[in-house]
């Protein structure tokens, strides 16, 4: 019964929200909080049990879940840009980490911004020009760091203390209590956890303690038929001893790995960085609990899988702490939200910019097209219009995300736009004439990290077809129902020939319609 009075009140907010006698106004305030590299896998909500994320799965409870969200180009920089956009990357600029935004073109803050809103931007940016469309920034520089980041606000360089993830939220909630009732907002608040290289704060270090992190059981992958997974450099195998397993250096037996970084980057003074900014308490603090680490991996002789399994359990613990603070820092902002009486106009929307590994295949990071880093955790509420408890199985994308929130706040959604509103698929009705395939495209090769070849493909609901280009020309084709952890490529399988033809012609159709030039 609750939930019909929930519905109804939706419908006339949205009829009759230029009425005088309507209690709110009508154009809902907007919180979109992306973290890092957040894979599905690490929020309880979606059914996993790696670790509970009670705060963001509020999100979901109350509104809806996507369970076929995929962003369009599975790294940082540009996952954002098309955030913005609404556009590919081939069409926003911004192909790879290495390009900048240009951030003259069109995005869904600036057309927020010009119908009334007051527009704000906290946290990680890393798209190397400054902010548009925004009345207020305050950004990390870069990737930014865990511990006493600097943050530039408005153009003016300031150096904090603190565990970044809660300076984030400080500065966001700073943001919020200055809003405000009369005039919709809009904030993006942009963590930088996840994110390699996972430092959690002192109060996480001790929680995954003596409790299992299971092994995925395609961690020892060995690629075969798949030449470009085999050809990566992203496994935890191979990760730095000291910026990713936090071991002072000079105190390992065994080379550092490769970490999968460009020529001239290191170990050492990475990590030095990230240790070398902590203040002196932090660092007793931080120390007093990673030198029994250290002292463990010295005295216990590790080799072979004992210690492959020893690194992927100090970067899962690692990984987790850090997203625990995630989670209870979006609690506080919950919390704030409903206690100000931002409960019934105000659309939240949790996301990631993209999925990441966590062991499966034997990887850290993202850029392949295959399921874990092409899921981005999608959750959103909007009391009174979307229902809570809504799960939704549609194929959604990154791309739809400018569109929906135009869409939200009745602002028309420019025909350059590739994506789609969200809105008719939250509405309690079912979806008619929603896509049943999308496309993806991946440029960052050979320059940059991790050595993943360049590819475009497209999944549907069923199959996933993708083409690693440049140095090699190897297809590969997937059938999501019998092989979702995508061990057996088909591209060559006899029965899938038709199969294979169809996905094609469908390739064909997609690229078309995305105004893909090249290649
Ligand atoms: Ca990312």
């Amino acid at each position: 019964m609750k939930y019909s009075l929930l519905i109804l009140s939706g419908l006339l907010i949205f009829s009759c929200g230029s009425h005088e006698e309507t209690p709110i106004k009508s154009s809902p305030n907007i919180i979109f909080i992306m973290s890092d590299d957040h894979a599905e896998k690490a929020i309880s909500t979606y059914g996993h049990s790696l670790l509970q994320t009670p705060n963001i799965d509020r999100i979901a409870q109350d509104g809806a879940r996507f369970e076929n969200s995929f962003v369009t180009n599975s790294i940082c920089a540009p996952s954002r840009a098309v955030l913005l956009t609404g556009k590919y990357s081939h069409l926003n600029g911004l192909r790879d980490n290495r390009d900048q935004f240009d951030g003259s073109q069109q995005t869904f803050p600036k057309l927020l911004q010009a119908a009334g809103y007051k527009t704000g931007l906290v946290g990680k940016w890393h798209l190397k020009t400054t902010p548009t469309g925004f009345d207020y920034w305050n950004i990390l520089i870069g990737q930014g760091d865990y511990y006493n980041p600097r943050m530039i606000e408005m153009g003016d360089s300031t150096l904090l203390e603190g565990y970044t993830t809660d300076l984030i939220t400080d500065i966001a909630l700073d943001f919020l209590k200055e809003q405000s009732k009369d005039t919709a907002f809009c904030l993006l608040l942009h963590h930088k956890a996840p994110h390699r290289n996972w430092m959690p704060p002192p109060r996480y270090f001790n929680l995954f303690k003596d409790k299992e992190i299971p092994l995925p059981d395609n961690f020892y992958d060995n690629y075969s038929g798949r030449r470009a997974a085999k050809e990566q450099d992203m496994r935890i195998d191979d990760m730095f001893l000291s910026l990713d397993m936090k071991l002072h250096p000079g105190s390992y037996k065994i080379p550092s790995g490769s970490g999968g970084g460009p020529p001239g980057f290191t170990d050492k003074l990475a990590w030095e960085n990230a240790y070398g900014r902590m203040t002196g308490d932090q660092k007793a603090t931080w120390d007093a609990h990673y030198n029994l680490i250290n002292a463990e991996y010295r005295t216990s002789n590790l080799s072979g899988k004992a210690l492959s399994e020893w690194k992927y359990r100090r970067y899962m613990e690692d990984y987790l702490g850090s997203v625990a603070a995630i989670d209870d820092n979006i609690g506080r902002v919950l919390d704030y939200l409903e206690s100000a009486g931002y409960t019934e106009n105000t659309i939240i929307v949790y996301t990631s910019d993209q999925g990441f590994y966590l062991g499966e295949h034997g990887w850290y990071d993202k850029r392949f097209m295959y399921e874990e880093s092409l899921s981005m955790p999608l959750l959103m509420k909007y009391p009174g219009v979307i229902p809570p408890g809504t799960i939704n199985k549609e194929i959604v994308l990154n791309l739809d995300f400018a569109p929906t929130l135009l869409d939200y706040a009745g602002i028309n959604i420019p025909s350059d736009m590739q994506g789609r509103s969200l809105k008719g698929l939250l509405n309690g009705s079912s979806a008619t004439d929603w896509r049943t395939s999308m496309y993806y495209e991946y440029f960052e090769y050979p320059h940059g990290w991790h050595n993943v070849k360049q590819h475009y493909g497209i999944r549907t609901t069923q199959y996933k077809l993708i083409h690693f280009y440049n140095d090699i020309d190897v297809w590969e084709l997937y059938d999501l129902t019998k092989d979702i952890k995508e061990m057996n490529n088909l591209y060559n399988h006899p029965d899938y020939a038709g199969i294979k033809e169809d996905l094609h012609r469908e390739l064909v159709t997609l690229r078309g319609t995305y105004k893909v030039q090249n290649p």
